[in-house]
C-alpha cells in the first residue's frame, strides 16, 4: 500500500464528554484566506484526535473518540489549520476527462482528443509533429459521452494488461489462470481474496508498465503465500525483478494516480 495519507496526531484537553451529540459530519476551517473542509469520523476505542489528508479524495479527515465533543474537535482542527491547508494546497491539480487533458497511459503522456465525426469508441494514435511524437487517446461520439468513454477505455486497457500479466505469473508458478476484477480502490492497488480472486485498481493503467506488471506478480504470489512474509517477498522478487523499483514508484507517485478523472461517487467503477 502506498503512502497516501499524511497525518498528525495529538490530544486536546476535555477529550471526553457524556453528551457526544451535536458533532457535525464535517466543518470548515480556514487559514490565511484558504478554507478547507474537514470530515469528522468517530472511532470507538480511541482516545486521540488524529488528522490526515486523504490525497485520493482531497480532503482532511479528523478521527475522534466516540465520546469526544464538537468543541474539542473544532479546537484540534483549528490548531492544525495551517498544516491542513498546506497539505491540501500541495496536492497536484485534478485532471478531468475532458478534451485536451493529458493522461499518462502506461506511464506515457497522452492527450485526450475528441473525434466526434469518427466511428468506433476510443483508440490511441501517434502523430509526428516537429520530430516529437505526440500520443493521443482519441474518443469518438458526442461530447456528453466523452468522459464515460475515456473511463471505459482505460478500464478495458487495464483489464487487458492485467489479465495478460496475471496469466504470465500464474503460468510461472504453475497455478490455473485467474479471472480478475477491476475496482477504483482507494486504499490499495490490488488484493487477493481467500478464495483466490484477484482485484486490482483500474488506475494502474496510468502507471508505467513495470508497475502494473509488478502488481500482478504481487497478487499472484499471494496465491501461494497469503501474507507478507519473507517467503512471500522472496517469491515476488523471483517472479518480478522490478519489485523494488515498482514499490518505490508507488510510494512516491502512487497517490498521483487519483488526480485523473472525477473522484466523486459519480464515476464509480464496478
Ligand atoms: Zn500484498
Amino acid at each position: 500500500m502506498p503512502a497516501m495519507f499524511f497525518s498528525v496526531a495529538g490530544s486536546v484537553k476535555k477529550l471526553t464528554s457524556r453528551t457526544p451529540k451535536g458533532v457535525p459530519d464535517c466543518f470548515e476551517i480556514s487559514h490565511s484566506g484558504q478554507t478547507a473542509l474537514v470530515r469528522v469520523k468517530r472511532m470507538k476505542g480511541t482516545q486521540r484526535y488524529t488528522l490526515r489528508v486523504n490525497a485520493a479524495v482531497r480532503e482532511a479527515v479528523l478521527t475522534m473518540p466516540s465520546r469526544g465533543t464538537k468543541a474539542a474537535a473544532l479546537e484540534f482542527a483549528t490548531k492544525h489549520a495551517a498544516w491542513i491547508c498546506a497539505r491540501l494546497k500541495r496536492l497536484p491539480l485534478a485532471v478531468p476527462f475532458v478534451p485536451g487533458s493529458v493522461l499518462p497511459l502506461r506511464g506515457l503522456p497522452h492527450i485526450l482528443s475528441h473525434r466526434p465525426e469518427s466511428r468506433g469508441r476510443a483508440w490511441t494514435e501517434a502523430s509526428e509533429e516537429q520530430t516529437t511524437p505526440i500520443l493521443s487517446i482519441c474518443v469518438a461520439g458526442d461530447l456528453p459521452h466523452f468522459r464515460r468513454r475515456v473511463a471505459d477505455y482505460l478500464k478495458r486497457e487495464a483489464e487487458l494488461d492485467l489479465s495478460a500479466a496475471v496469466q504470465k505469473y500464474c503460468d510461472m508458478i504453475g497455478v490455473s489462470g485467474r479471472k480478475i476484477t477491476l475496482r477504483d480502490t482507494r486504499s490499495r492497488w490490488g488484493s487477493c481474496s481467500h478464495d483466490g480472486r484477484l482485484n486490482f485498481s483500474w488506475r494502474l493503467i496510468l502507471s508505467p508498465d513495470y508497475v502494473l506488471d509488478y502488481l500482478a506478480a504481487h497478487e499472484v504470489a499471494h496465491l501461494i503465500h497469503m501474507d507478507h512474509s519473507e517467503k512471500f517477498w522472496e517469491l515476488t522478487h523471483q517472479l518480478c525483478p522490478n519489485t523494488d523499483r515498482a514499490e518505490t514508484w508507488l510510494k512516491f507517485h502512487g497517490s498521483d494516480l487519483y488526480r485523473y478523472g472525477e473522484t466523486s461517487a459519480e464515476t464509480k467503477f464496478e
